[in-house]
């Protein structure tokens, strides 16, 4: 059996690992030079490491496991992680729980309410209630108006922009879930992970593996489209030709399977509408000296061009970074928002004022080089009643799967859900195609 996979992102991957273990072969149709869409590198000059910023939970069992798949295992490392906040232009370290209790922004009142909501909501299993109520009106019914003001209204500002108002309270509810599960619970400290080499490592052995099994990942292609065959299975066309598949599983974002496809092979039982996408621009800054001790800093401050600092290299060891420190600064922001129509050179000069006004002491001789990275299509936005309107695994037709980060009803964006979905995926898959 031969399957073709659209998409040689994280989740396309991850399947045509899971599948190559099978009696199938598999072909990934991917339409960039590199592999990994999101998760792909970027070749800085003396290093190479992720595009954009990523870690590994400890709780993050999937990905750990399929890590350890792949004979990964010893390139994992962990390391203690910091987080921070920006606020009223101070820093505050709340990467403890005595930290948390030291915060000043809120009073001991606002606190205790902060944390009721975190623990209440670490504890909710029917997370179907939560998408019926906006995340807005969620805080402010557990925690009050005032720990909603001061915390968590900027925080919803940083991650999801103005577009924060009608998303539903799952968005937050999954945040809580993912980030207070990585303090480790004995110690209550932050432990986070990344893999030596970043994720091109990882995609480095996938590739070799599925080229020993007869299977293929073909980049700079980019499917034009898909189409039923009268006799059953699936034609992909890409570079102007035409190549047969008993079954193809779509991976990439919803509006390009608008384009490839047309709507009677994809078209659901129940119905969809538009799932709306964040995109995220993001400075990535190569300096000689530190500039932040937290892996997160939030930014409550609106006269910031970003909303959060990454600083990987208070994270990943050194020499992985040629002894320079890598840090990232990014925005999320909606499609129609003003920021895409600004040059490359125009948003940087933006953002380095924005880090001048963060670290008035930051030399700019200190800079080893700048990089501007953007995505369009990110982040799915989990808006009021969103699990009815995304579409199903199973199309219409029986040769043709839709699998990819839409569907993460109750979950955040990460990679942990990704294998998580492409593993509960593969169980039904086999059985139905006959895979062994
Ligand atoms: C700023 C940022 C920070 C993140 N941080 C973390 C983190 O710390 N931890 C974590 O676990 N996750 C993190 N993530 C999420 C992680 O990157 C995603 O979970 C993952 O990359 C999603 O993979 P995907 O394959 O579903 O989607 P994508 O990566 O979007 O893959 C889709 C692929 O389809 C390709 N494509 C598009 N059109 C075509 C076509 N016509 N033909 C063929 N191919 C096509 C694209 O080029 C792309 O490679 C982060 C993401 C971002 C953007």
């Amino acid at each position: 059996m031969k399957i073709g996979i659209v998409g040689g992102g994280f989740m396309g991957l991850t399947l045509s690992h899971e599948i190559a273990k099978t009696n199938a072969s598999v072909k990934v149709f991917e339409s960039a030079a590199h592999m990994g869409g999101l998760s792909t590198h970027k070749d800085y000059g003396p290093f190479v490491w992720d595009r954009f910023y990523h870690v590994i939970l400890p709780t993050d069992n999937y990905l750990i496991g399929l890590i350890e798949d792949l004979d990964l295992g010893d390139e994992l490392c962990w390391r203690r992680s910091y987080t921070g906040y920006y606020v009223q232009k101070k820093f505050y370290s709340i990467s403890s729980s005595k930290e948390f209790l030291l915060f000043p922004a809120l009073n001991l009142w606002d606190k205790g309410m902060l944390a009721f909501t975190i623990f209440y909501g670490s504890k909710i299993k029917d997370w179907k209630k939560l998408e019926k109520i906006t995340v807005k009106d969620w805080l402010i019914k557990m925690g009050g108006r005032a720990t909603y003001e001061k915390f968590w209204s900027p925080l919803l500002l940083a991650k999801l922009g103005e577009n924060h108002e009608k998303v539903s309270a799952v968005f937050i509810w999954t945040y809580i879930k993912r980030l207070f599960q990585a303090r480790s619970s004995a110690a209550q400290k932050e432990h986070m992970g990344y893999l030596k080499g970043g994720y091109k490592t990882f995609f480095d052995t996938l590739q070799s593996n599925l080229s020993k099994k007869g299977s293929e990942i073909a980049l700079n292609s980019a499917v034009q489209s898909v189409k039923a065959n009268p006799e059953g299975g699936i034609t992909i066309i890409c570079n102007d030709k035409e190549e047969y598949f008993d079954k193809v599983i779509f991976t990439s974002p919803l509006n390009v399977l608008n384009k490839v496809a047309n709507q009677s092979l994809f078209e659901s039982s129940k119905p969809t509408a538009p799932v709306e996408y964040l995109g995220v621009i993001c400075l990535v800054m190569i300096t000689k000296k530190s500039l932040t001790p937290y892996y997160v800093l939030n930014i409550a401050d609106k006269e910031i061009p970003f909303t959060g600092v990454i600083g990987m290299s208070s994270l990943v060891d050194l020499d992985q970074t040629a002894n320079e420190h890598l840090t990232y600064f990014p925005k999320y922001v909606s499609a129609n928002d003003a920021y895409w129509q600004k040059s490359d050179e125009e948003l940087t000069s933006l953002f380095l004022e924005g880090v001048s006004k963060l670290y008035p002491d930051f030399d700019e001789n200190d800079i080893v080089s700048t990089h501007l990275h953007k995505a369009l299509k990110v982040q799915p936005l989990q808006v009021l009643n969103y699990s009815e309107t995304i579409p199903d695994v199973q199309t219409k037709h029986k040769d043709f799967y839709i699998l990819n980060t839409s569907q993460f009803v109750n979950d955040t964006l990460n990679n942990n859900s990704v294998v998580n979905h492409v593993q509960k995926f593969m169980t039904k898959f086999k059985t139905e195609s006959n895979l062994h």
